[in-house]
């Protein structure tokens, strides 16, 4: 039977605004990514029967608001991954002291919250390593998400570094391994033992099937495109918080950020027609379950 997983990275809006080389902004107490994006994904996951993967920057769970909402997702039956402690775009270039301690601290407070042990981790900015690998074996962990085989986003984000720095600003984003590019697309278990879910990509053109170009394709576009998706043995749909959040949401809370990243500019309305046409062109007749669920199920 096809498999399905659908993901969602809570990363906050401070993130963005790091990526964007802008300053630190704290207009609000909670982030808009946890008040706004995470309740609308779950709706939008609940109104398909579907229960996702909320990978959590555990760091973030230090705000009452955010760790209610974490803990409704539980009740609701999601999952709670892990997303690192502070999300660093170099985690892979830390000591390996410092990349424990991240894996470490992100584990017990997320397992806290869930009442449970945490399960899988997805590294930020799509950056990992063996010795990641084997840091989340040693805590018990079964998958690890974290490999996007996409050349084309490698260009891009590679591009879009340079430029910043062409104009005198300094991204917190870094280019990555080039190698992750061209893994393989399918799951498999990797030399730690650890089930790998790489996110989707078309196979072939290798088109990322997450979030931000989901939206671009928009609603027609993903209906015509359902038997493409169906086609895929195994289907991870990755997602951000932010990608439900346009700038109707941010206006009088961070202006800088919403003339900076693109993707607010859609309707969130528009952009949660695309999602739920590429829900429902691939739900019916899948087996739809959370990452750990898979992995737990995994030969
Ligand atoms: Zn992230």
């Amino acid at each position: 039977m096809r498999r399905l997983a659908v993901n969602v990275d809570i990363d906050g809006l401070r993130l963005y605004r790091a990526i964007h080389g802008l300053p630190a902004w704290s207009g609000d107490a909670a982030d808009l990514a946890w008040t706004i994006g995470v309740p609308r994904f779950a709706a939008l996951f609940e109104s398909f029967g579907v229960h996702g993967t909320f990978f959590v920057v555990a760091a973030d769970l230090e705000v009452p608001a955010h760790r209610a909402i974490a803990a409704r997702l539980v009740a609701a039956g999601h999952e709670l991954g892990s997303h690192s402690h502070t999300h660093p775009y170099d985690l892979t270039q830390k000591p390996e002291a410092v990349i424990a301690e991240e894996l470490r601290r992100a584990d017990a407070e997320i397992a806290a919250v869930r009442g449970s042990p945490v399960s899988g981790f997805r590294a930020p900015g799509y950056n990992t390593s063996a010795f990641i690998g084997r840091e989340l074996k040693a805590l018990g962990y079964t998958y690890e998400s974290s490999r996007f085989p996409c050349p084309p986003y490698y260009a891009a984000r590679a591009g879009a570094i340079a430029a910043m720095r062409l104009v005198g600003r300094r991204s917190r984003s870094i280019v990555g391994s080039p190698a992750h590019a061209f893994g393989s697309l399918e799951p498999s278990r990797d030399v730690n033992g650890l089930v790998d879910f790489p996110m989707s990509v078309v196979p072939g053109i290798r088109f990322p099937l997450i979030g931000t170009s989901l939206s671009l394709l928009g609603a027609t576009a993903l209906t015509a495109l359902a038997p493409v998706l169906r086609a895929q043995p195994f289907l991870n749909l990755e997602f951000h918080a932010l990608d439900l959040l346009d700038r109707q949401d941010l206006v009088g809370h961070d202006d800088a950020l919403v003339n900076a990243q693109f993707d607010l500019r859609q309707p969130v309305k528009a952009k949660h027609a695309a999602f739920a046409a590429a829900l429902r062109g691939v739900v019916a007749g899948a087996e739809a379950r959370t990452l750990e669920e898979h992995a737990a199920g995994w030969i």
